[in-house]
């Protein structure tokens, strides 16, 4: 069987994508492999009508909907291949299952490589946070942290100290230039020069910061831009262009999220740096739109 549509990515991009398809009678087919992103968190925050839901009780909540439509099948498994074929596109899974589409909608999201610090990776999500917007309100008015990852963090320490009296965690690393400095002292964020040690606390929580000198500086939580990657290579394997973003590589697309490969849509954290569920689930909505209007009326204009 070709399906109209393969969406690859089930989460908030990809089930939003399915919808209109699904509504249009089309053939579709969510191909995922269960690791949303926000996955370490207890709670998502900020999606309409659904603020302080578990991720993956919202996830499973957008798939039954979507389970409602009987032209929907999704698989549970990870595309590890993708190729063009004569009507459209070939993917095979890692478990040998080969799944073929006329269009392909990419929303298999991205992955976060955190520092490499002790006791900061088993605190992700819980109180080693990247987005205040997220999780900023659960921690307002307690002491707060942001460890310098890149010379950009200094905009990240101006922001938080919104949420919270601030710390910039330098981690050894050189001063901010002197207009920065002026900045981070308007907003009155402290600068802690001193290399990190280990982020210390029961469990999840977090009692502080230890440095190398051996001082604890108290935080509720610590703040953490990272580095993203696509977590597969499928859209570079069928020839997309990627630029870099913010965080990381990124799929082009244009407004209606195809990318520079005809049939070839994207969706969600792969496509732009500011990452929410609200704008992947939106991206993913549009995507889907492009998707139904390429099968009715023919490739759309970049
Ligand atoms: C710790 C943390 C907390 C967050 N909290 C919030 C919050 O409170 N509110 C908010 O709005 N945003 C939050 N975010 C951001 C939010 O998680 C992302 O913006 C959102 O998940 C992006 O949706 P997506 O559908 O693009 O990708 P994802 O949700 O990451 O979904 C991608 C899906 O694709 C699947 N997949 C990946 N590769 C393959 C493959 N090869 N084959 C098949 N399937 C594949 C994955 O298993 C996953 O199910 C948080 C992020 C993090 C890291």
């Amino acid at each position: 069987m070709i399906y109209d549509a393969l969406i690859v990515g089930g989460s908030f991009a990809g089930l939003s994508a399915a919808m209109p398809l699904a509504r249009a009678a089309k053939k579709v087919c969510v191909l995922d492999s269960g690791q949303p992103r926000n996955r370490f968190a207890e709670a998502s925050h900020g999606f309409f009508a659904q603020d302080g839901v578990a991720p993956l009780t919202l996830k499973a909540a957008g798939r039954e909907k979507l389970a409602a439509y009987p032209t929907v099948d999704f698989v549970n498994d990870e595309a590890v291949m993708a190729r063009h074929t004569r009507d459209g596109f070939l993917i095979e899974t890692l478990r040998g299952e080969v799944l073929q589409a006329r269009k392909l909608v990419l929303a298999y999201g991205v992955r976060d490589h955190l520092p490499d610090l002790p006791g900061l990776a088993e605190r992700w999500g819980g109180t080693v946070l990247h987005c205040p917007y997220c999780h900023g309100y659960e921690f307002l008015n307690q002491p707060l942290g942001v460890l310098r990852v890149t010379p950009m963090s200094v905009h990240q320490a101006l922001l938080i100290s919104e949420w919270g009296p601030t710390t910039f965690f330098l981690n050894g690393e050189d001063l901010p230039d002197a207009d920065a400095l002026e900045q981070l002292n308007t907003r009155g964020v402290r600068i802690e020069p001193a290399p990190i040690a280990t982020l210390e606390g029961e469990a999840e929580t977090l009692d502080g910061v230890r440095l190398s000198d051996g001082r604890l500086v108290p935080l509720a939580a610590l703040y953490v831009a990272t580095r993203t990657e696509m977590t597969s290579p499928l859209g570079t394997q069928l020839g997309c262009v990627v630029q870099d973003g913010m965080h990381g590589p990124l799929i082009v697309v244009d407004p209606l999220g195809q990318t520079s490969v005809p049939g070839v849509f994207a969706a969600g954290d792969l496509i732009r740096s500011m990452h929410n569920a609200s704008f992947a689930a939106a991206d993913g909505m549009m995507a889907g739109v492009a998707v139904h209007r390429s099968l009715v009326f023919g490739p759309l204009g970049m």
